[in-house]
């Protein structure tokens, strides 16, 4: 493939997107497509209703990109010009797609379709249509001067559904990266330094990769090398990193810890203080979650620490809430308010601040533990001296990564 050829080009068209009324969703959605099918993405622009704005782009971009996409211009009102641009640019007339009007008509019964929609059955002559299942304006993909040009709708809804549907497999093909060329891991409150370092240890000469970082995970692409060679690498990682931080495909910290409890036939209790419920989210976010999730306490106060999980007024009085012992003792008690049922418990307390630090004990001080059969298994310190929404939320994820190390265990 030449140069051009694997270039692409993004233009997502708006005055709402120029104008600051509306955030632009296709360029990522778009770009993170393309790149993952092995294209080069070369611009993303945000572009006005204006011809002239239009023109000047495909000016540029034609004889240097292989692939345009626009996105946006697709509707029925005189502002909506992608269709008069592109039959323009290819020096084409439009045509008007009799099937297309007749499926407006019968596609909303019960909707007044109205004269100024004929426009969206309007197609640049030689274009093939891209049908549009969620909305009413069709999208189109044809050639100008060598060059692909793919116009989608704006609507994020309608224009990711005629991505799965149809696009996906225009341009796997046109970009030759096939699916199964690529491969993911996702890694868990992995500083990016430590990754980096453990990829530049690891890697090998043919493998490629790269890192998208969302908070306390990245989500790692491999490419190159064929599935054994990337296989090995990732379980070098694995080995580097440890296994309860690194897991294959793309995953989320809620489903990784349920299939872990599924694997052991154990479920979960927490007991949480300074995460108020975010682990009990976190992991009832994953649809069945029931199977392997028990239910939680949310003890803020010292009484409630005291009356829903039993934990001993003296140990509160001696060490304070935030300590080994009382997170030890809050783990044992929702394992036995569970009445048995609960297979393992992880307790949450610490400082997410802004206020309540101390010398001692600084905001993001953090105790976890986790207890099983009877008793507390470990106990443990993390320090996360963040934003009070940060100390909760990685608060949280340690803690399921702790239930992931309790269970790697007792499997
Ligand atoms: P269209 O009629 O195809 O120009 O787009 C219709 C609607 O889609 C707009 O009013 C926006 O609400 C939405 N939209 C268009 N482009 C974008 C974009 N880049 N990101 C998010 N929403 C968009
Ligand atoms: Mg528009």
């Amino acid at each position: 493939m030449s140069e051009r050829q694997s270039r692409a080009a993004i233009l997502c068209v708006g005055d709402e997107l120029t104008e600051g009324r509306t955030l632009d969703r296709h360029g990522k959605f778009l770009s993170e497509l393309l790149t993952e099918l092995g294209a080069t993405v070369d611009r993303i622009s945000l572009v006005p209703d204006e011809l002239d704005a239009y023109r000047r782009e495909f000016l540029d971009l034609f004889p240097r990109v292989g692939t345009v996409i626009i996105t946006g211009g697709l509707g029925p009102t005189s502002d909506d010009l992608t269709r008069e641009a592109v039959a323009e640019a290819a020096q084409v007339e439009l045509e008007f797609h009799e099937d297309i009007w007749e499926w407006l008509l019968n596609r909303f019964p019960h909707r007044k379709i109205s004269d100024t929609n004929r426009k969206q059955a309007l197609i640049p002559a030689g274009f093939e249509v891209i049908p549009n299942e969620a909305g009413t304006a069709p999208g189109f993909v044809g050639e100008v001067d060598g060059c692909t040009v793919v116009a989608l709708p704006g609507p994020p809804r309608e224009l990711q559904t005629m991505v799965d549907r149809h696009l996906r497999s225009i341009l796997g093909a046109r970009f030759g990266v096939r699916e199964e060329e690529i491969s993911w891991a996702t890694t868990f409150m992995v500083p990016e330094s430590e990754l980096e370092e453990a990829l530049q240890r690891h890697g090998a000469e043919s493998l490629r990769w790269g890192t998208n970082t969302e908070g306390y995970r990245i989500l790692l692409r491999l490419r190159g090398g064929d599935e054994p060679a990337r296989q090995a690498f990732f379980t070098r990682l694995r080995g580097d990193l440890g296994a309860e931080r690194i897991v294959e495909g793309r995953a989320e910290i809620g489903e990784v810890v349920l299939n872990d409890l599924r694997r052991t036939g154990r479920r979960l209790v927490c007991a949480e203080s300074c995460t108020g419920g975010l682990v009990a989210k976190l992991v009832t976010d994953v649809p069945g979650s029931s199977e392997g999730f028990w239910g939680g306490f949310v003890a803020y106060s010292n009484t409630a620490k005291i009356g829903l999980l039993g934990v001993s007024e003296q140990t509160l009085a001696d060490t304070g809430a935030v300590s080994p012992e009382t997170a030890g003792e809050m783990a044992l008690g929702a394992l036995e308010r569970s009445g048995g049922e609960a297979g393992i418990a992880v307790a949450i307390t610490g400082i997410a601040g802004p206020e309540g630090g101390t010398e001692e004990k600084p905001v993001g001080t953090v105790w976890l533990a986790v207890a099983l059969d009877g008793r507390v298994l470990e106990t443990r310190h993390v320090f996360l001296p963040r934003d009070r929404d940060r100390v909760r939320r990685w608060s949280a994820i340690s803690a399921l990564l702790l239930v992931r190390e309790a269970l790697s265990e007792v499997a």
